[in-house]
């Protein structure tokens, strides 16, 4: 198992260490059809696995927080369900782990950035992030001209 320190113990107010060196990357899943590793302070999916899988067209769910997404296994169906009769919908998706993108190291955001920037990434409901990744902005809108005060 991986020692790594989140970065979430570092930076954020709480009644915990923020020495170096006391965290994990965990490997058994909490629930079933969770991916790993994931880390032992804060829960988050492993930067590289969810990178990875981003990549590889998994959906990243939007949520109301800037740090926070979901990241949903998308299959294309209609497959079996091993219920006679039953199948699913052309596309469902699966939640399979959380992601802080706190955990993103600065060469990480920029690989992120880089997907959105390609639109290849694919979002879960609605389709687009509610607040942006609080390393991310919007290039449309144009600086401020400085009126010159
Ligand atoms: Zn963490």
């Amino acid at each position: 198992m991986d020692i790594q320190t989140c970065p979430r113990r570092m930076h954020e107010m709480g009644p915990w260490s923020r020495e170096e060196g006391q965290d994990k990357w965990l490997d058994s899943p909490r629930r079933q059809g969770e991916v790993t590793p994931y880390c032992s302070f804060c829960g988050s999916l492993h930067p590289g696995k969810f990178l990875e899988l981003v990549a590889k067209g998994w959906a990243v769910g939007p949520t109301d927080k800037n740090y926070k997404a979901y990241l949903h296994q998308v299959v294309n169906g209609p497959m079996r369900t091993g219920i006679p009769g039953q199948r699913l919908p052309e596309v469902e998706q699966f939640t399979r782990a959380k992601f802080y993108f706190q955990h993103l190291s600065d060469a990480q955001q920029i690989q992120f950035i880089d997907l959105y920037n390609e639109g290849s990434m694919h979002f879960a409901m609605p389709g687009h992030f509610y607040v942006m990744p609080f390393f991310m902005r919007l290039a449309s809108s144009p600086e401020r001209p400085d009126e010159g005060s």
